[in-house]
């Protein structure tokens, strides 16, 4: 788990619904524009449960 990270893996699908945002235990995302941004990335555990939780396929925690 500490070896991966999250990307924005397909931008144009987010909705800015905000459930990752709700749901990242550390503080990693937030809205910009109506948009997802990753803004503390150096917080991310790769725990996938922004990913799991996105109904959008926006998110992907990849191997770092
Ligand atoms: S992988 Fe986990 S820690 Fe990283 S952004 Fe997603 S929910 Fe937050
Ligand atoms: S859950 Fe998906 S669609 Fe909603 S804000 Fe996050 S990335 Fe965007």
């Amino acid at each position: 788990m500490p070896n991966k990270k999250v990307e924005i893996d397909a931008p144009d699908w987010c909705k800015g619904c905000g459930i990752c945002i709700y749901r990242c235990p550390v503080d990693v995302l937030e809205l910009k524009e109506g948009k997802i941004a990753i803004t503390k990335p150096d917080n991310c555990i790769g725990c996938e449960m922004c990913e799991l939780i996105c109904p959008d396929f926006v998110l992907k925690v990849v191997e770092k």
